[in-house]
């Protein structure tokens, strides 16, 4: 693949057939070659589970805070091969889990304390990948969501109005008139925008890649190839050995449901992206994305772009349905209608761009717990944690759940151990066929009102309710 910039090539009509079923960022990197699997039994002060950004976060700062302490990650294909290697590298400031969930459980105040954290996390991922020379195209632009229909605008109007009432900032958040939004990004019927200040964008797979290589310089372990088959407290069973450790942390998202006990912890969800050719300066000129802001809008399925550092759109939606028995397969991570549909929806979003090559196509899977609010918890009797289920908002909330976790572990209290989304513990998804036939009916709602609010202009109801009630609030 190239770096020549073509990105003018109207007409060609390209589709996303000739494209390579790689991420773009794992595509990019340079070849590697897997660490080394366990080679037996082994001991350790605390052993993680899961090579993505949960686990790296969790090392970085243990490390930080105790460099004498025996690390050891365990990882069944390589770090950066689960979400983490694969996402639209939102480095986002939010959680999927609604503020009005986070205050039932504790008050607003705490569940603004618990937003302004997930603010800041974004600066403390820019800070640890300056001051650690991660090469990784992080840039802090912000966040541009557009509203492209009435329904959309009036959602706008009103969540902006809601959270300024709450105490949110303009400098955070702010609503945007249809000239200044189409400054950030020049998309087809654009009504209005929401600018939320707290985003960056990131190639996600060399963020990982250089979290684990600063990590393994720190001196912790990292063992990949290697599947862990059980959690119990003090010993982890891997299909290599048996490794028994102090502390245990569970970081595998969306995998849970292969270790014995998980099948019905986390719902694995596909979301798919596409990636085009390096676009040229004049495209950028036409469609804006200056900063590198990641794009939006405000549909009920989701989607989400990014300008990458080397001048292209990444772009995702989440097209596949979900598999009955949670089941995760390659297949379907390269259903090519879907890929084809995302495409389409690039392409309507920008107009301008609607022709150029369609370079790679992938896709991955991540975690939803039951009432759709992330947390974390550690267990200090079975010395065992868990933390994970971001609903697709990980990179950022990785990095305070890793840094909570590894205050947890080793006993410190601090400002983030308090936070109200520490000692969540969503209750199980419900048996099959009741998750299939509960999860595809919402999916088909949701889908359903974003052609309806689009063809005729006119709110679904039906389906913002059931939206709302999918975040909780
Ligand atoms: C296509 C896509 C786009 C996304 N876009 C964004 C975005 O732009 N912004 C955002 O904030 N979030 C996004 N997300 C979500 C985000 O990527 C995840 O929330 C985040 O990466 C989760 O990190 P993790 O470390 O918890 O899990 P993962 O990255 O999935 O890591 C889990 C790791 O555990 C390993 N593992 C699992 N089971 C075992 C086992 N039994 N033994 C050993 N190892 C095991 C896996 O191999 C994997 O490497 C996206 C997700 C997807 C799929």
């Amino acid at each position: 693949m190239g770096t020549e910039r073509r990105g003018a090539g109207r007409g060609r009509g390209a589709g996303v057939a000739g494209a390579t079923t790689h991420a773009l960022w794992l595509d990019q990197l340079e070849p590697f070659t897997p660490r080394p699997a366990l080679t037996g039994d082994t001991d350790c002060d605390v052993a993680i589970v899961g090579g993505g950004f949960s686990g790296l976060w969790t090392a970085y700062y243990l490390l930080g805070l105790d460099p004498t302490l025996r690390i050891q990650i365990i990882e069944r294909h390589y770090c950066g091969y689960g979400a983490s290697g694969r996402n639209g590298g939102w480095v986002v400031g939010e959680l999927a889990g609604s503020f009005d969930g986070y205050a039932k459980r504790s008050s607003a105040d705490e569940a603004m304390r618990q937003a302004r954290a997930l603010f800041a996390t974004v600066d403390e991922v820019g800070r640890v990948v300056a001051a650690e020379g991660i090469d990784c195209g992080f840039a802090k632009g912000g966040n541009i969501r557009l509203a492209r229909n009435t329904p959309q605008a009036r959602r706008q109007r009103e969540e902006i109005a809601h959270e300024h009432a709450r105490g949110f900032t303009e400098a955070e958040m702010r609503l945007l008139e249809p000239d200044e939004a189409r400054t950030y990004l020049n998309a087809s019927r654009v009504e209005s925008g929401i600018f939320f200040a707290p985003c960056a964008s990131v190639d996600p797979a060399r963020l990982t890649r250089g979290l684990a290589e600063v990590v393994e310089r720190g001196g912790v372990a990292i063992a990949e190839g290697t599947t862990v088959e059980a959690i119990e407290p003090g010993t982890v069973r891997t299909d290599r050995g048996v490794v028994r450790a102090e502390a245990i942390v569970q970081a595998t998202e969306a995998y849970s449901r292969d270790l014995a006990g998980e099948r019905r912890a986390l719902l694995p969800v596909y979301s798919l992206m596409i990636a085009t050719e390096p676009l040229s300066p004049e495209i950028f000129a036409e469609i804006g994305l200056a900063d590198r802001p990641t794009f939006a809008d405000d549909r009920h399925m989701v989607i989400y772009g990014q300008r990458t550092d080397d001048d292209r759109l990444a772009f995702g939606g989440r097209g596949v349905p979900y598999l009955f028995g949670s089941r995760i397969a390659r297949e379907a991570e390269l259903h090519e209608p879907s890929h084809e549909l995302i495409r389409e929806t690039l392409g309507d979003l920008l107009p301008a761009i609607a022709d150029v090559e369609i370079t790679h196509r992938w896709g991955g899977v991540l975690g939803i717990p039951r009432d759709w609010v992330p947390g974390l918890r550690f267990d200090r009797g079975a010395g065992i944690g868990v933390l994970g289920g971001y609903v697709g908002e990980g990179v950022a909330a990785a990095n305070l759940a890793g840094r909570t976790m590894a205050d947890l572990v080793v006993g410190q209290n601090t400002d983030r151990t308090s936070l109200p989304w520490v000692g969540v513990h969503a209750r199980r998804w419900e048996p099959e066929p009741l998750r299939w036939l509960g999860v595809r009916s919402s999916r088909r709602i949701l889908a359903a009102a974003d052609d309806r609010e689009f063809a005729t202009d006119r709110e679904a109801s039906l389906a913002f309710r059931v939206s709302r009630l999918l975040r909780g609030a």
